[in-house]
């Protein structure tokens, strides 16, 4: 599968290749990785990683690398590993036989870790996790260096092989390297490099009881791989000299950089992986594949394309500055995209029984519908018109401001594709005083143009076929959270969970053409959005359940702007 994502853009990462280009550094070739920790679900801030590292290796006929970078037991899992390899996959890129994992390289980063010991520049220490932190010192205070710092490199080789051999209680001892306790960056303060944690991995099962911290196993990780640069999110600027001391010290030469861009802050949504996995576990939303969710899978199941995504992310480019992202940019990206792509089809959310009364009883047309206006290559289909329609309930009004161009009392319309139709009688509830049905008539001559008495209809409403139309469910996807930037707010984030995130419609009718339709595939319901059937809730041959994607228009961005 080729990567796709080779339109060559630019910016200030691909600068700098471009600079190492004409000094030659890393000799002419780029490496790059995507390397998520398999303890949740891809998102889209993943997938603006995943699109810059593919799409850079792609640019620069070079190679990117996916890697489990899985040196932290806990929460880590199989299932997390399948849907990322999955979602890459899914949004358009390859690796070819480069799948890596941080987990098969831990006896390599233990040689590491023994060979700084061995240099004097790595030592156990024995205080407890408090002190350590507490010795550590602030931003303001010089840290200060453990008792144990002074251990010889004997002692120090004799513990760390007793720690990986099980005989320590969690806590009891650290590795750690031997930097520098007076430096202004804190994380240089001789940062822990390997801790005892006895807990199973999920794939070296109780290999190992101890575990390499990030800082150490990644830019290793790296080395080991040769990855020419290192693409990183900004909060890892200051572990960036931290990351040369230890390639500096251990590696011999083509040493990895490590090069920092914004990540991805987007609005009315959370991209902490912390706060997604709450979401899903305290059961907020059904799964990490929840059609509100942020995350790749979800975005998949709600309809987005990898092609939107791609192109979101190629908009969005990447900087060195934090910002927060207008999900109407996304929004319209996935517009865009199946605006180009979605085969238009009729359906009706909130039915509204019609009744022609000059319609043959029995009779049933065929129309003919273009499947897109201005694709004729994408076909035709037909579309059964009969007696009794359903309309939208919004597209009547009993009292119409002026202008209306929907349906109203003594009003004519047309049918999307069909006949001008003309309000006879309203018939209501008589106890709630609801519309439950209309009587129209409709004028013969209009199916396939203008009224040949060259009166005006300007309105066109959709409709369908009540005996022919198939029942489905709708959902309908509102923000998951009501604030614009939640991951900003101190408070609970729990507390801005929009309550109307999900709406669902059970008495949704679409033309029969869509009982064939493939779960996935998105249609734009003509005048009301596109939709896409649901892979997993849909029941075929039974009750199809369709999830709105978007709307046609921005609606929501612009009505809580004015809040
Ligand atoms: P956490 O920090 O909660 O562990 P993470 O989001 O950093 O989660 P990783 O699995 O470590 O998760 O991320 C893999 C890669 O994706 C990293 O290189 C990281 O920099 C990048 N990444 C993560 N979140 C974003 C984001 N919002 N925007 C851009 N890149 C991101
Ligand atoms: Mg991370």
């Amino acid at each position: 599968m080729p990567n796709p994502d080779v339109s060559p853009q630019s910016d200030f990462i691909r600068e700098i290749i471009e600079d190492d280009f004409k000094t030659d550094k890393h000799k002419g070739h780029v490496a790059t990785r995507f390397p998520p920790e398999p303890n949740g679900y891809l998102h889209i801030g993943h997938a603006k990683s995943v699109c810059l590292n593919f799409g850079i290796a792609a640019q620069y006929n070079g190679t990117c690398n996916l890697r489990m970078d899985d040196t932290d037991p806990a929460g880590e899992s199989l299932e997390f590993v399948e849907s990322i390899i999955n979602d890459v996959h899914w949004l358009g890129f390859d690796w070819e036989n480069r799948l890596f994992f941080a987990s098969d390289y831990f006896e390599q980063l233990y040689q590491f870790a023994v060979r700084l010991i061995k240099d004097g520049k790595a030592y156990v220490d024995s205080l407890s996790a408090d002190e350590i932190r507490e010795y550590r010192g602030t931003l303001t205070k010089p840290g200060k260096e453990s008792p144990y710092r002074s251990r010889s490199i004997e002692e120090s080789l004799g513990l760390f092989t007793r720690m990986r051999a099980g005989e320590f209680d969690d806590g009891t001892h650290v590795l750690r390297s031997k930097i520098d306790m007076a430096s202004p960056n804190v994380t240089m303060r001789d940062p822990v490099i390997y801790r005892i944690k006895r807990a199973p991995h999920y794939r070296t099962g109780n290999d190992w009881v101890i575990y390499p911290m990030y800082d150490f196993a990644h830019c290793l990780s790296d080395s080991i791989e040769k990855i020419t640069h290192s693409i990183c999110t900004l909060e890892f600027e200051n572990n960036r000299p931290l990351y040369d001391w230890f390639v500096n010290e251990l590696i011999a030469e083509d040493r990895p950089n490590q090069i920092e861009f914004a990540r991805l802050n987007l609005s009315y949504t959370m991209l902490s992986k912390r706060r997604l996995i709450e979401l899903v576990d305290k059961g907020y939303v059904s799964g990490w594949d929840d059609p509100r969710m942020p995350t790749v899978a979800g975005m998949r199941r709600r309809g987005y394309t990898p092609e939107a995504i791609r192109n979101f992310c190629a908009r969005i480019g990447v900087a060195k500055n934090d910002n927060l992202v207008d999900i109407n940019l996304l929004e319209s990206c996935v517009r865009e995209d199946l605006n180009e792509r979605a085969p238009r089809a009729l359906g009706v959310l909130r039915p509204l029984k019609v009744t022609i009364d000059n319609y043959p009883d029995g009779q049933v047309e065929e129309l003919e519908c273009a499947n897109h206006p201005q694709k004729p290559e994408m076909g035709t289909r037909k579309i059964p018109f009969s007696k009794v329609l359903y309309i939208e309930q919004d597209d009547f009004d009993e009292n119409p401001p002026k202008k209306y161009k929907r349906l109203a009392p003594g009003k004519e319309v047309r049918l999307r594709s069909s006949y001008i139709i003309k309000h006879q009688s309203t018939l209501k509830d008589e106890k709630t005083g609801e519309v439950v049905e209309l009587h129209c008539s409709y004028d013969p001559e209009t199916r396939s143009g203008p009224p040949p008495d060259g009166r005006k209809v300007e309105g066109v409403i959709h409709w369908v076929s009540a005996e022919h139309a198939i029942p489905v469910e709708v959902r309908l996807y509102d923000r998951l959270f009501q604030v614009a930037d939640p991951a900003g707010s101190d408070q609970d984030f729990v507390t801005l969970l929009n309550p109307n995130s999900l709406e669902i419609l059970n008495l949704c009718h679409v033309e029969p053409s869509l009982k064939d339709a493939a779960p996935g595939s998105g249609y734009q319901f003509e005048r009301l959005g596109y939709f896409c059937v649901d892979v997993k809730d849909s029941n075929m041959g039974g009750r199809p359940v369709f999830n709105r994607i978007v709307q046609l228009r921005e609606s929501w961005g612009k009505i809580s702007g004015k809040k």
